[in-house]
């Protein structure tokens, strides 16, 4: 049963940011109509719910199901079912939080988002990357200096792949894709969680770089780069990237890139917090803790900037191991540099549009998927209220009350 009918509820529009007083029925597990004093069959349940605000169920744009551990090259030698089963709670637990649809940016395969959409498991609907190309060395290198022997076998657990050289990115670009990946990660500069580069390397040739956005453009597809600082940025952008993840360090040229290019910037603050507070109590090892500030001070900075300049901003937050429970503390992080209805549309219509989803997630309309959260407060006033989980009273995914 996904009919249901939502009675006298204050509903947000996320792209203008009023709200409407009215009712919503849904249908078959998407948004049927909304307007006054709907009837529905006697049949149908009623959820009355005068005086509760409803939006639009959150997206994360950026997280990794699959992150079990903070010490991900630990996890390589983990056995794959047993980080699926931990994905199946982390997954379970981002849906009570509130987050009824995520894009990983890597980790994640068509196993476990067929398993979500098949109700093996519960969890937000998933978009997918499986595992992110990376260079010799580069972010997704999991290797420590003494190690030599590359284990890039599939069936290992693993969120990067190490390819090098414009033919063989092109390969794995396009093995991904044969996996049905929805976009393809690239590591195109280095990163707090890899043992043996720099946050300021630039990672990936021009013409690698060209070769995977190719790849992507030609499956309808697009590529997301992993990249802090202007300089991996910029480049990842003049090369036909389409979002770009984290973008801590960006500078004026990287705003107007951006722009010009339509790309999305999709900042992950609260992991840095994270890692900055707890990181090593995880199992973050000492060298990758010890980058954590040089992202952390900038990157308010770099969404103050994105966010003056008109940058497509979507809602990230790369929180990995327990550190996933803070999840919702992105809003309150962005706060600092941004009003709440833009906040709100970083976790709806912009991650919609960034997903190739508009008008499918992400929004109050009919013929959307009925995919909502009901909230006790009003986060127009006080965004704090979609960061404290305790505020969102329920979770519908397709219709159907989750939490
Ligand atoms: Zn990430």
């Amino acid at each position: 049963m996904t009919d249901l009918l939502l009675r006298d509820a204050l509903l947000l529009d996320v792209h203008t940011g009023d709200y409407q007083e009215a009712d919503l029925r849904c249908a078959e597990g998407r948004i049927a109509e909304i307007g006054d004093r709907l009837r529905a069959p006697d049949s149908v349940p009623v959820l009355e719910l005068a005086g509760a605000v409803v939006l639009p169920g959150l997206i994360d744009g950026h997280v990794h199901v699959t992150a079990a551990t903070a010490d991900l090259p630990a996890m390589t030698s983990w056995s794959p079912s047993y980080v699926a089963a931990h994905s199946a709670r982390i997954m379970g637990e981002m849906l009570d939080r509130g987050f009824t649809t995520v894009r990983d940016a890597c980790g994640a395969d068509y196993g476990l988002a067929d398993a979500q959409a098949e109700g093996l498991i519960r969890g937000p609907r998933l978009a997918f990357c499986g595992r992110a190309l990376t260079q010799t060395g580069g972010h997704g290198d999991t290797r420590g200096r003494g190690d030599q022997f590359l284990d890039n076998h599939p069936c290992r657990t693993g969120m990067g792949r190490v390819a090098d050289g414009v033919d063989a990115v092109r390969a794995a670009a396009r093995d991904e894709l044969r996996k049905g990946a929805h976009h393809i990660k690239v590591h195109a500069s280095g990163g707090v969680a890899s043992p043996t580069d720099r946050v300021d390397s630039t990672q990936y040739s021009a013409e690698e770089l060209r070769a995977i956005v190719e790849e992507a453009d030609a499956a309808s597809r697009y590529v997301a780069a992993h990249a802090y600082t202007a300089r991996a940025v910029n480049r990842a952008l003049e090369n036909g990237v389409r979002s770009i993840e984290h973008g801590n360090l960006i500078d004026d040229r990287s705003v107007e890139l951006f722009v010009e290019h339509k790309a999305f910037l999709v900042p992950t603050l609260v992991t840095y917090w994270a890692l900055k507070n707890e990181g090593r109590d995880h199992g973050l090892p000492e060298s990758s803790w010890r980058k954590v500030d040089d992202v952390l001070n900038a990157g308010l900075g770099g969404l103050e900037r994105a966010a003056r300049g008109g940058v497509k901003l979507v809602y990230g937050t790369d929180l990995l191991g327990d550190m996933h429970r803070h999840q919702n503390r992105e809003f309150r992080i962005r706060r600092e540099v941004q009003r709440p209805i833009d906040i709100i549309q970083a976790a709806t219509v912009n991650a919609a549009e960034l997903l190739g989803l508009a008008g499918e997630i992400g929004t109050l309309q009919a013929g959307a998927h009925a995919d909502l959260i009901v909230l006790d407060a009003d986060p127009l006033a006080d965004i704090d209220v979609l960061a404290e989980p305790a505020h969102i009273t329920r979770v519908l995914q397709a219709g159907r009350i989750v939490r």
